[in-house]
């Protein structure tokens, strides 16, 4: 099948019976739903850019598995320079949406789980590896978006799997019967998962034998019998529901969307099955899954940052302060930190490897630094926006006030003339184009697209301390010391 459209995506999911709950309900029309659908057309995007000729090294590749051309975020990466264009798509596509826009963490799960599996069978002479390419092969040729489920909700986190007072607390087996096993848990927080078309689950942390029934990898449909979802609210979320507020939103057409994902007894056929009490295995695939999506944000968040840095140069601009040397430097200051992730993603990426498997895995201890650095610069590049932005990015009047009609002077003005006359800026800016920046900034910066661009910098693909345990066991310093003693003339 050829790559869908951005529209053909977005048809398909209104043939998935996916249960969605917002507010207490169920959303039927979660599609067009106003707080559901700018994620939606982020997704939209992946697949919109694909069939852009000017993107198309970018985003189409040939599918090591068919020979077909496929969209990159279905791709098993076969060498570093697919590493490094895989970065530089999602920087593309931070660019295009300033949100962010889901489908990579399916990628990610797709290469940890393909090369991982590979690695259980050549041990135990099971059959996931084959289960795997077979799923992957259906989703390539169908061009589906998969969501990469991790993050279980962890219940008591000073105890493993096993311990917890409540079973449920980490994705676990249930029932093993002849053809399939059926599951029981949730994952928290989970990117893109109400529309995608499938979901990838895959264990949280490393896990002991006491741990069996909870190391367990598997795909599903997003509409499975079992299977629901309760969506995650953002903050100035319900902006998105009220009339003549798209300035107001600050980014009416694209955003993200996190949920938590509820599997109350959902049945998998042992096709889709990819771990199944191999607990060693667990750490493998958490490991591998996380040091991809630590690399993912050396593009994705690089992408928005651009986007915020030229907002904020706008800003600079429509209030007359573009030419003082302060405003210049801050841009430039923004500029270096952002590079700098972007840096780390394509250097984790050019030093990459080749896994047992034959896909290309990142250099781990480079995705740590890249990921650890993208806890810190996103924060620091914000609080510069802010700073040439002016306070205004959230005081101002809505955008109902602006075109009110309401007489408020003493000369009959309406409350728009009053606040079109107060918050005009420099000849040649409309007060709305101001507005509208400052709205995009201040979404950025805490609304809705801060969960995306700051909270998810911190937390995302795992929380700074998970990094600085990876940097610890990769960093070497027995090695560093040999070298110090070597030319220090020290002889133990
Ligand atoms: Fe993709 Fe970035 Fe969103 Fe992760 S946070 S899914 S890498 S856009
Ligand atoms: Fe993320």
């Amino acid at each position: 099948m050829a790559l869908m459209t951005a529209q053909e995506y977005i048809d398909s999911l209104r043939k998935l019976n996916t249960r969605v709950y917002m507010f207490g309900e169920k959303i039927d029309n979660w599609v067009d739903h106003p707080m559901i659908r700018p994620s939606i057309n982020c997704v939209a995007m992946t697949y919109a850019l694909a069939q852009d000729p000017q993107y198309a090294d970018l985003m189409t590749v040939k599918s090591s598995l068919t020979g077909h051309t496929i969209n990159r975020f279905t791709h098993l990466h076969q060498s570093t320079e697919d590493l490094m264009n895989k970065v530089k798509m999602q920087r593309l596509l931070g660019q295009k949406t300033a949100s962010c826009f889901q489908r990579c963490v399916g990628m990610d799960a797709f290469n940890s789980v393909f090369s991982t599996t590979y690695e259980i069978d050549e041990k135990y002479g099971t059959h996931y590896h084959e289960n795997f390419k077979k799923f992957l092969t259906f989703v390539q040729d169908n061009d589906l978006t998969v969501d990469g489920a991790m993050t279980d909700p962890k219940g008591d986190r000073s105890k493993a799997p096993s311990q917890q007072a409540d079973p449920d607390m980490y994705v676990h087996v249930v029932e093993r019967r002849e053809d399939g096993i059926v599951v029981c848990g949730a994952k928290c927080h989970q990117t893109g998962s109400i529309n995608s078309h499938w979901h990838i689950f895959m264990p949280t942390i490393s896990m002991g034998e006491a741990d069996k029934d909870w190391a367990v990898s598997f795909a599903c449909p997003t509409d499975a019998e079992g299977m629901y979802m309760i969506y995650g609210r953002q903050s100035c979320d319900t902006r998105k529901m009220e009339a003549d507020a798209s300035i107001d939103v600050g980014n009416a057409k694209f955003g993200g969307q996190e949920a938590l994902v509820v599997l109350d007894h959902v049945f998998i056929p042992n096709e889709y099955i990819f771990l199944n009490g191999e607990y060693e295995f667990a750490g493998m695939i958490v490991e591998r899954f996380a040091g991809y999506h630590r690399q993912s944000y050396g593009g994705c968040k690089v992408g928005v940052g651009d986007t915020l840095i030229g907002a904020a140069a706008l800003a600079a601009e429509y209030n007359g302060v573009e030419k003082a040397s302060a405003v210049k430097d801050k841009l430039i200051e923004m500029t270096h930190l952002n590079e700098t992730l972007f840096c780390c993603g394509i250097a984790c990426s050019a030093q990459g490897f080749k896994t047992k498997a034959g896909n290309y895995q990142i250099d781990l201890l480079l995705a740590n630094v890249c990921k650890q650095n993208v806890t810190r610069f996103p924060y620091e590049i914000v609080r510069l926006a802010e700073d040439i932005a002016g306070g205004l990015m959230v005081t101002m009047p809505s955008q109902v006030d602006f075109s009110s009609d309401t007489v408020v002077g003493r000369n009959g003005e309406t409350i728009g003339e009053i606040c079109n006359k107060f918050f005009a800026t420099r000849e040649g800016v409309s007060t709305e184009n101001r507005q509208r920046i400052m709205r995009f900034i201040e979404n950025l910066c805490l609304g809705a697209a801060a969960v995306g661009y700051r909270t998810e910098s911190m937390h995302g693909a795992g929380s700074p301390q998970a990094q600085r345990i990876m940097i610890a066991r990769q960093g070497n310093i027995q090695g560093k010391k040999q070298l110090a003693k070597d030319i220090a003339g020290i002889k133990d």
